[in-house]
């Protein structure tokens, strides 16, 4: 979920007159127009990778053209020349936006990543101009000062409310010194959070762990030696072994590595990466950041970062974040120590003396899980044929929910050959949609799993829905069966959520449509459809073996289920510390003194009621990069509070019925039909009944301890 429309606060500068040779370009470049294809799927038969450089150019100049004559329109603001104008602009821009960064992410290449380096400043300068437009903020606040008297309807007001909200967020209403030292503190945050990013990838670079001697590496397979074994090699370690670090704190390997001082040498690399006093050391920067955020939410009137960032979120406040997590804290801290004294006698068993360490816990863990459940992944996965999964599973409970068909379309032009496309038909057979599934593994594609639109669904531009849905597994070779493993499988249900939410967008304006939602909403209807992925009901009809045709094993399925509870306590809590440790740094206020960032760290972390000795936050401060330069500052708690959000929606399924159609379009018309044209929290209390609550979430991780004998 990384495209929102962030044409949203659209601006003006005079860029002169451009001028194009309209003739010519129009016939040479297939963005100009809107593509003649179904549902204005992009013509990526046409497309070329020179396309797309003077289509952002043209759009950027189209655009502001646009917005600068809206501005300076001589006629009084109404709603329709300004806000309904504002939503009609930049349509090239977005169409060339939306088709470049859907194909940048799943299939770049160096002159992608060209088109990328030099477009993505500009981007974000002309998004600046539209901003700070002093006569386009003056109309916006004009009808926003008349709005009881001009007779708008919900979505139309909840839309001037957004575009109001938007501009005052980004400075519109401060006096000009105040407006000043904006600028110089955005301008001093973004060089912060590019210098942070670019120390933290050297600091993981250069934190790898070296291992001279093959036998310290015991209990790695190996594939994972050969890679090892490579990396040193192409390091300069000719012979030698190297584990690279990956983002978190705690690294895979752990849950292999035999030799309990490699695993305390790996964690140490990791732990202490960026925090070396050498010139990749984050400490500096992020101090800075926390008080220059600080500084600016105060511009604002704001207590802290964490208040100023959180107005627009379902949340609201940080009190309301942080008492969420503080409400899991009883039950967590309970079940921490449950698991830490198994795994403390697991290691006594094992002949090890002392205490259970961090490095200790994910070797010990899958150690237990091997013995105490006798249940290992690759049974399951000649059950997991990913046609069968899609079609049999995934389509299957749409189906069963909302009536959806789905039509394998071949004549829709794709940007890679292993591409399926599908259009969507709703339960009265009228087109819905159109689906792009792009599954498997690739050299140029980004890492994880993904859904965008490239076209997005709006009444006033009269465009459906056109999706994707991006991933990353592992391709059978030629052949063989496209086997999928449980966590694939629930990945393509929780893509499939989001696309359900952008299917069934039934908005007039597009800023509103579909997954234009806030970070703790918007991960609500992909993780609550993760929960049909095995549902009985579903898992029977898509999960057959792939030779013999016969149902998977009810005894596979309750290993399966048992096992996954298992170790919850740590997941859960490395994520709860690390969100806390988030509001906590973007909780400080402007008069606070520059931290020192271990202190303020080992003090936070040790205030939080968990046990964070031996299981550390899944980020420590200066290795953060979702808070300090991804945009998911004060936000890394919305990963739960839409876990909260997805267990609560399907604690009300499983009291009502489970899967059946009559639940299936009240979620709809509740839910997923919505996009952000009401409060969320009003929205959720319709479909849920009360307010969230924290239950079936515990439930659901098995925290909560069973009160049978
Ligand atoms: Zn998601």
């Amino acid at each position: 979920m990384r495209l929102k429309r962030w044409i949203l606060l659209a601006g003006v500068a005079s860029m002169g007159a451009l001028s194009f040779g309209a003739a010519h370009a129009a016939s040479a470049n297939p963005f100009f127009q809107p593509s003649s294809y179904p549902y204005q799927a992009p013509a990526f038969d046409r497309i070329k990778e020179s396309d797309y450089q003077p289509a952002f150019e043209r759009g950027m100049v189209e655009h502001l053209r646009e917005v600068n004559a809206i501005a300076k329109d001589k006629a009084a603001p109404s709603f329709e020349n300004t806000i309904v104008a504002l939503e009609k602009s930049g349509r090239l821009l977005d169409r060339v936006t939306e088709t470049f960064f859907g194909v940048y992410q799943a299939n770049s290449t160096p002159a992608l990543d060209r088109v990328q380096s030099r477009e993505a400043p500009r981007l974000a300068q002309h998004q600046d101009e539209i901003n700070l437009n002093a006569r386009l903020f003056a109309r916006i606040k004009t009808l926003y000062d008349q709005r009881a008297t001009l007779g708008l309807n919900a979505e139309q007001s909840q839309l001037l409310e957004v575009y109001y909200q938007q501009f005052v967020h980004a400075g519109a209403l401060l006096p000009p010194a105040k407006k000043t030292r904006l600028r110089a503190i955005n301008k001093r945050e973004a060089e912060l959070e590019s210098a942070y990013q670019q120390r933290l990838v050297a600091a993981a670079r250069d934190g790898a762990l070296v291992v001279d001697q093959k036998e310290a590496l015991a209990g790695l397979d190996d594939a994972a030696l050969m890679n090892a074994q490579k990396a040193a090699s192409d390091r300069h370690h000719p012979g030698k072994f190297l584990l690279s670090l990956q983002n978190t704190v705690q690294q895979p390997e752990l849950e292999a590595l035999q030799s309990r001082t490699t695993r305390q040498a790996l964690f140490e690399a990791s732990w202490t990466r960026a925090e070396r006093g050498d010139a990749h050391d984050t400490r500096a920067i992020i101090a800075e950041l926390a008080q220059l955020r600080a500084e600016k939410a105060a511009l604002f009137g704001y207590p802290n970062y964490a208040a100023y960032v959180l107005y627009d979120q379902m949340a609201k406040t940080p009190e309301a974040a942080t008492g969420f997590m503080q409400q899991l804290v009883p039950a967590l801290a309970k079940a921490q120590k449950r698991e830490a004294s198994l795994l403390q006698k697991a290691m006594e068993h094992d002949k090890q003396t002392g205490t259970l360490q961090p490095w200790d816990w994910p070797y010990y863990a899958a150690q237990v899980k091997r013995e105490k459940f006798a249940f290992n992944q690759d049974e399951l996965k000649p059950y997991f044929e990913l046609n069968h999964v899609l079609t049999d599973g995934v389509f299957y409970a749409a189906e069963q929910l909302y009536g959806l068909h789905f039509k394998q379309r071949h004549d829709i032009p794709t940007y890679h050959p292993d591409v399926m496309v599908y259009e969507v038909f709703d339960h009265d057979n009228s087109p819905l949609g159109l689906m792009y599934f792009d599954y498997f593994k690739r050299d140029t594609k980004s890492g994880g799993a993904w859904m965008s639109n490239f076209v997005g669904q709006s009444h006033l531009l009269g465009t459906k829905p056109v999706i994707y849905n991006v991933a990353n597994f592992a391709k059978a070779s030629a052949g063989q069966p496209q086997l999928i493993t449980s966590d694939d499988v629930v990945t393509m249900f929780h893509e499939f959520g989001h696309a359900l939410h952008g299917l069934f967008a039934n908005q007039t304006y597009p800023t509103l449509s579909g997954t234009n939602v806030a970070r703790d909403f918007v991960e609500f209807p992909s993780q609550f459809n993760e929960n049909w992925a095995f549902d009985p009901k579903v898992l029977a009809h898509y999960a057959r073996h792939y030779q013999t045709g016969q149902p998977i094993p009810e005894a596979l399925v309750a290993k399966m289920k048992k096992a996954a509870h298992f170790d919850q306590s740590y997941a859960l809590g490395e994520i709860v510390t690390a969100a806390t440790l988030d509001l906590r740094w973007h909780g400080l206020s402007a008069t606070a003194p520059r931290q020192k960032v271990d202190m303020f760290e080992a003090q936070e972390l040790g205030s939080m009621g968990l046990d964070v000795a031996q299981i550390p936050p899944r980020y420590r401060s200066s290795t953060f990069l979702h808070i300090w330069s991804n945009g998911y500052a004060a936000g890394y708690y919305a990963y739960l509070w839409t876990e909260m959000l997805d267990q609560d929606a399907f604690a009300w399924f499983s009291a009502h019925g489970g899967l059946t159609r009559a639940n299936g379009q009240r979620f709809r018309d509740l839910i997923l039909s919505q996009g952000h044209t009401q409060d969320y929290g009003s929205m959720f209390r319709a479909f849920y009944g009360q307010n969230p609550d924290i239950e079936p979430m515990l439930r659901h991780r098995g925290l909560v301890e069973d009160m049978t004998p």
